[in-house]
């Protein structure tokens, strides 16, 4: 049996930049790096792969850059990495995305029973959290979300049991295989590659499959298969600050003072 981890490459969003006038992320030059929640869903992959004897196969849908980050999935112990790469892919949203790696999915399950799917809970950069849900939709998987901790594996039964977080409460949840499992950063530490594994990854060679390989149609994938469109992107207009002191107010108690009669006349605070 196997687990398939979903991984994506995102652009390391603390750089990432608006472009004012076309209002879309300026990504040039802009270091990408694996989706934090998916270095933990790659992680626990591993971990039951260390407990269970799982093979772990990572994918990942985008461009040939993509490579990189299956490399680094390689250095950390993944059985087998395959990128999902064609210019027909490009474009999709999350319901075209869902439809790409699920077809991959079922063709990996051709090969290898595939028993859980592992996902980030949401991207750094999409962050819509829709992905997973979609995959297991796609697939007619069990979903559990927001998953904190994986409790029991019963292979011989195919039960697993799972812990989510929610805001204000905890569940205690369990499913039959096949299941998609989207997890929180909570879950796990991931492990750093060792030298002679990252040197390893360095010369491996990713499979790449193309739709040639897939065969989907192309109007469930890429831009065609889109359901929704992104008009627009641009910052939240923020209410600018003041700066009460500076060079007119010397003294910090009188820079206090004049926040203070400020809160008061706007009924913030009262002195009393
Ligand atoms: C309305 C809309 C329109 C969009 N239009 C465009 C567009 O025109 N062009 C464009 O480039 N982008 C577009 N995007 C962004 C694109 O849809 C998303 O990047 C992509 O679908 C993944 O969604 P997400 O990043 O929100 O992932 P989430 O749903 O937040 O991700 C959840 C998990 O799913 C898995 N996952 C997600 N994406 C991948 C992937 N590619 N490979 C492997 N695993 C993955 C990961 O495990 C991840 O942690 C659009 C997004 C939306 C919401």
């Amino acid at each position: 049996m196997q687990i398939v981890t979903c991984i994506k490459q995102v652009p390391d969003t603390t750089q990432v930049k608006i472009d004012p006038v076309k209002g879309t992320l300026i990504r040039e030059g802009v270091p990408s790096i694996i989706n934090p929640f998916d270095a933990h869903a790659l992680e626990e992959g591993l971990r039951l792969k260390d407990r269970y004897g799982f093979k772990v196969t990572a994918i990942s849908m985008g461009p040939p850059s993509a490579e990189v980050t299956l490399r680094n999935a390689v250095a950390v112990g993944v059985d087998n990495v395959i990128l999902l790469s064609d210019r027909a892919f490009g474009g999709a949203d999350t319901l075209a995305t869902s439809m790409v790696l699920a077809t991959a999915i079922r063709k990996l399950n051709e090969e290898e029973e595939v028993a859980l799917v592992l996902c980030g809970k949401q991207t750094i950069d999409g962050d819509t959290a829709q992905v997973g849900p979609g995959i297991a939709t796609r697939l007619g998987f069990q979903q559990l979300t927001s998953v904190d901790r994986i409790e029991e594996l019963d292979l011989k039964n195919k039960r697993i049991t799972v812990r989510c977080k929610f805001e204000e409460r905890y569940e205690i949840l369990n499913s039959c295989f096949p299941a998609m499992i989207a997890v929180l950063r909570e879950i796990n530490r991931p492990r750093y590659p060792t030298v002679p594994m990252r040197l390893m990854a360095q010369d491996y060679k990713v499979t790449v499959w193309d739709n040639k390989i897939m065969q989907m149609n192309e109007n469930e994938i890429g831009l065609k298969g889109s359901a929704t469109a992104v008009r627009r992107i641009f910052s939240p207009d923020r209410a600018k600050g003041q700066i009460l002191g500076g060079d007119e107010v010397q003294d910090p108690e009188d820079a206090a003072r004049m926040l203070i009669n400020k809160l008061v006349s706007k009924n913030l605070i009262s002195l009393q």
